[in-house]
């Protein structure tokens, strides 16, 4: 046993695995105590009273225990109900064993009054949003344009309301975002890249997980307890970030049926709450309430919801609709071009959403839609080399340190951007079919320290010839 693990030994102290006992404490300064009975935290409760085993109680609950001291004698399990849990204290015996300490992922960050106030000069413009948005995202212009007019709108208004200037006359309301385009498009990406380079949380989750409160599924809340996690727990950081609904179309209402839709529509009510901003309990680290798990309170005021889906009918909806409104005389050759219309998302309204199955109410509440058009061949072979990190790139700085230099002839692009579009999942299908092939280059390039480059040709590809590689001097 060495010094440290005596140590702590000797205080009932736990000692984080690969951490020193300093460093521990030196952490945990950030978080709030919270109180081992009724689980509420420091900032709710008041001050706490230390316990060996890392575990605090509260004042009240300290003075329950001993009322209840005075009226029964020394019998701790007569301890009526605490608040919040239906826990007694007899499970104080638990106080010596280490492990019942509340994990870290279960603590909730202090608030702090020096942290850094936020101006609107820490808020990038639009443009700046955009630029670096291209950086990293290929095509979408329009869907990168809307969104970051739609972010610099929506931490205005979050400055605005905390400054105290919403109680005049014009109040602005949320820009939630409505994110509508086909699989592998960039929906998630985008909404990734937006929360790095605004340095704010951000939390993805999937529509299809959420039920209606008291059935078999993650209940809307869950949202919420994820965002705080992203954000190291600490509430007033969650409450300035990015929420991203992930398959929003597989909550659409169910036609035709007779029994209650707890996946369906009434996700979408139970999320009417969350979108416009109300305050919610959520246990802290963990999906579940119960009596083991700290509650926080969240404000969802000043978080940003992103909702995002595929809508794979939505284009043949959005067709019937263009083709019925131009039926007549030269307009009839409108109805030919819709036919062939390769990017009717664009063209999508509310009442095409709402004939798709989602709630009004719902679309009131995502007052900003942005549609993403589905990749072409030329995108695609942009994706493959010119974002930041595109994967040739990544490629190429793995071979760079065998001192092999990488190269892709023009052909040989064509055909993986073929071969992507092929299997009909967007961006996805890049890397596998790159990973495929990449994987004998990888192995058999640093067998031989003389080749100083490998071009990759389509003939390789398709698997009718060989790389052309050039060796060194
Ligand atoms: P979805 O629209 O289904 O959410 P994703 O955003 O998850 O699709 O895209 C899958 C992957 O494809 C991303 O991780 C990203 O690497 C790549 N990708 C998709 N669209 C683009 C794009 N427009 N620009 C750059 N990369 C993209």
């Amino acid at each position: 046993m060495d010094d440290r693990e005596k140590n702590a030994e000797n205080k009932g102290t736990p000692v984080l695995e690969g951490q020193t006992e300093a460093a521990g404490r030196d952490e945990d300064k950030d978080y709030e105590k919270v109180c081992y009975i009724c689980r509420r935290p420091e900032s709710k409760a008041g001050s706490m009273v230390s316990m060996p085993g890392g575990i605090y109680l509260c004042h009240d609950c300290m003075q329950r225990a001993f009322d209840s001291l005075n009226q029964n004698g020394m019998d701790l399990n007569q301890i009526p109900n605490m608040p919040f849990m239906n826990m007694n204290i007899g499970d104080f015996s638990n106080f010596m064993n280490p492990d019942m300490a509340i994990p870290k992922k279960q603590k909730i960050k202090k608030k702090t009054g020096e942290k850094k106030q936020y101006t609107i000069r820490d808020i990038p413009a639009p443009h700046i949003i955009k630029h670096r948005l291209d950086e990293y995202v290929v095509g979408q212009e329009q869907a990168k344009k809307v969104m970051a007019v739609a972010v610099y709108n929506h931490y205005k208004r979050a400055l605005l309301s905390r400054d105290g200037e919403a109680q005049d006359e014009i109040t602005i309301e949320k820009s939630n975002i409505l994110m509508i385009g086909p699989t592998g498009s960039g929906k998630t990406y985008l909404v990734k890249t937006l929360a790095k380079l605004l340095d704010v949380p951000l939390a993805i989750a999937d529509a299809t997980s959420l039920t209606e409160a008291g059935y078999i599924g993650d209940d809307i809340e869950s949202v919420v307890t994820k965002l705080l996690a992203a954000a190291d727990n600490d509430v007033e950081k969650a409450e300035r970030g990015i929420i991203f609904i992930d398959e929003i179309d597989k909550i659409a209402k169910k036609q035709n049926t007779n029994t209650r839709d707890v996946s369906g529509e009434s996700v979408q009510q139970e999320l009417l709450k969350l979108l416009e901003g109300s305050t919610v309990e959520v246990p802290v680290g963990s999906n579940q309430k119960n009596a083991m798990t700290p509650m926080a309170t969240v404000n969802t005021d000043n978080i940003l919801f992103i909702c995002g889906g595929a809508f794979p009918d939505l284009e043949e909806i959005i067709r019937e609709r263009l083709k019925g409104t131009s039926s007549l005389g030269f307009e009839a050759a409108l109805k030919d071009q819709f036919e062939e219309e390769k990017n009717l998302l664009s063209h999508v309204t509310n009442e095409d959403l709402r004939k798709f199955g989602m709630i009004p109410e719902f679309l009131g509440r995502l007052p900003v839609t942005v549609a993403l058009k589905r990749l072409d061949k030329e995108l695609m072979k942009q994706i493959l080399t010119e974002p930041k990190n595109a994967i040739l790139k990544q490629y190429e700085k793995l071979l760079a340190y065998d001192e092999v230099k990488l190269v892709f002839d023009e052909q040989a692009l064509d055909w993986i951007a073929e071969e992507a579009l092929k299997k009909d999942t967007g961006a996805r299908a890049l890397r596998a079919i790159m990973e495929d092939f990449m994987l004998d280059i990888m192995y058999e390039i640093p067998k031989d320290p003389n080749i100083g480059s490998v071009i990759i040709t389509r003939p390789y590809l398709e698997k009718s010839g060989g790389p052309r590689i050039e060796m060194r001097g």
